[in-house]
């Protein structure tokens, strides 16, 4: 994403047209910011970041780099019962992965929490925040209903210096939690529930992350989101559709306040079809142990993306190419998987690796020669490599048949098939254990069909990847299909019954081209004909080499090894 469109006009900018930018032209125009343009990422450190995320990290640091403004990572850290500096350092790690520049600026919005405090008793030195004493279920039992008004608090006329008192006490932990709260005198009966005399501060005896037992109370979102983007000069804070309804709220903190005060923008959520996206859903599956940590390559997130060889570039194109609405929707999983395709297409080297081998031996076929082979059609930089024949070699269990129905193309007792870079070979006979599996094919090879030799006129229908067995490396392959069996398992209640069940299929005795034992972590292979595959950065040793396939070619879902 570190192009160099700053030095472009605008008008040459590439530029995703949607309402957002709309909105910031027209703010440029009537010169609203003075000509700024500022946003932020506010992740909760509380879980891994999900591809959702990815979409707003895009959005937001799309916005900023093609105004040149600036952007933020600022974790909102709000709520220490459930924060970790494991996700606060996972988050830096994806973002920056992701290519999205927040220069210096990782906030946080507990480093305003002494400022957030003082806000809240100039509200109560105005009249408009007040210490109330009933429970959060008392609370929220006399919020009323959508045609009847909330019951106001008995402590709502509380006199300004009892509530300054109260408030302190509570900061110094002397109240229990649960026992009091600060909340905002608005209206109880606004018809939007938010301004019910929302709850600012709660008390909380627990350990913060960063803040350790210095505080007891905690902020609210809703009180402290608008402070953190007021604080830091955010000009557009841009959110999911779900806080729409608590904009009102947004503005009137700010305008109690009369302090400077951003505009809120809300956008719909990205929702993929076949996994689920709730990083409460996201965190039962890795405590339960349905996946391997919060990494396993089929987690909807960042970590488990990379892991699987996605790219940072596919996500972007993504990201791009869902665009932005105002309205929820669901995304098919598979505009992502063609978006990591496109991007492989033009960066993996194409490398032969047997998944499921069954050896052949040629019976005519003696020493060993080295064949020429194109690294990457896509990409004319990439090179060639040369491969080793030899007499017995492997290929793909599925690539032969004994009773092939009408139109397989592939080898047969009998027939022939091209060695993909090599030559044609023809089946003589299949070799079989006691029990009647195929063990071995003898087959003869035409040395008159040698892959772009001038002698070479003989067609046939297929071409088959192969490796040679003397000089093929041993390697675990790891297939992954769709997490979930159906669309939208977030919707149901019975959603981890919907887990598929075969979502990690995992090959011990795969079979790979020897180049392959000088693959490093990070780079990507086209495996001709069964997919993307990356090395596995948990797995893979120089013991062992174990891939994971990123994905298939095409959209060939349950076909796993054709
Ligand atoms: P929760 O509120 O349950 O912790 P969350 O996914 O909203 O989950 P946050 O850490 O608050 O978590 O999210 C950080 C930012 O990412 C927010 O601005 C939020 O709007 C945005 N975001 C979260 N989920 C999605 C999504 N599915 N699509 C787009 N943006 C998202
Ligand atoms: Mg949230």
């Amino acid at each position: 994403m570190q192009t160099d469109n700053n030095n472009k006009p605008d008008s040459e900018k590439p530029k995703t047209k949607n309402f957002i930018y709309e909105i910031i032209d027209e703010d440029l125009k009537t010169n609203k910011w003075g000509g700024r343009v500022h946003t932020r990422f506010p992740p909760e450190p509380n879980g891994y970041l999900h591809i959702g995320h990815a979409k707003s990290i895009c959005l937001n640091f799309g916005i900023a780099e093609h105004y040149n403004g600036k952007f933020n990572l600022r974790f909102d850290d709000t709520n220490p019962e459930k924060e970790d500096q494991e996700y606060v350092d996972s988050i830096v790690e994806d973002v920056k992965w992701l290519g999205a520049d927040f220069e210096d600026r990782i906030l946080y919005a507990s480093d305003y929490f002494e400022q957030m405090y003082e806000y809240a008793v100039a509200l109560i030195k105005s009249g408009k925040a007040y210490v109330c004493d009933l429970t959060p279920e008392e609370i929220r039992a006399t919020r009323g209903t959508p045609t009847e008004a909330g019951k106001e608090s008995p402590h709502r006329n509380r006199t300004i210096e009892e509530n300054l008192d109260l408030f302190a006490r509570m900061r110094q932990g002397e109240f229990d939690n649960g026992t009091k709260t600060l909340r905002a005198k608005i209206d109880m009966a606004s018809p939007n529930f938010n301004m019910r005399d929302p709850i600012m501060y709660r008390i909380v005896h627990a350990e913060h992350h960063r803040q350790g037992n210095k505080w007891a109370i905690y902020p609210t979102y809703d009180w402290a989101h608008g402070l953190e983007d007021s604080l830091e000069g955010i000009t557009h804070s841009i959110c999911t559709l779900e806080f729409e309804n608590h904009r009102p709220l947004y503005d009137w903190y700010l305008d109690s306040l009369a302090i400077y005060h951003p505009q809120q923008i809300e956008f719909a959520r990205l929702n993929l079809s076949y996994t689920v996206m709730s990083k409460r859903k996201l965190l039962q599956l890795v405590n339960e142990k349905y996946v391997d940590g919060w990494d396993d390559p089929r987690m909807p997130t960042i970590s488990g993306y990379r892991r699987r060889g996605y790219t940072p570039e596919a996500i972007r194109n993504f990201a791009e190419i869902i665009g932005v609405a105002k309205r929820d929707a669901l995304t098919d999983i598979s505009l992502l998987e063609y978006a990591i395709r496109d991007d492989l297409n033009k960066k993996a080297k194409r490398v032969m690796a047997v998944l499921n081998p069954i050896k052949v031996v040629l019976t005519n076929y003696d020493g060993e020669e080295e064949l020429g082979a194109i690294n990457n059609p896509e990409d004319p930089e990439a090179g060639t490599r040369k491969l080793k024949f030899t007499k017995e070699l492997f290929i793909e269990q599925s690539d032969f048949m004994e009773n092939p129905p009408k139109g397989f193309f592939r080898l047969v007792p009998g027939g022939e098939v091209r060695l993909r870079y090599a030559y044609i070979i023809k089946c003589e006979e299949v070799i079989k254990d006691s029990d009647g599996n195929i063990i071995e094919l003898r087959c003869t090879y035409d040395p008159d069909t040698k892959s772009g030799s001038a002698t070479s006129t003989k067609k046939v229908k297929g071409t088959i990847h192969w490796v040679s067995a003397k000089y093929g490396i041993n390697a675990e392959v790891r297939l992954y299909d769709r997490l979930f069996l159906t669309e939208n398992p977030g919707n149901k209640d019975n959603w981890l019954e919907l887990i598929n069940p075969n979502s990690l299929d995992v090959i011990k005795n795969s079979i790979v081209e020897p180049s392959l034992k000088d693959a490093v972590m990070g780079d990507k292979f086209q495996f001709e004909r069964t997919g993307y595959f990356c090395l596995d950065s948990k797995f893979s040793s120089t013991e062992k080499l174990v891939f994971n396939r990123t994905v298939t070619l095409k959209d060939s879902w349950g076909k796993k090894s054709s």
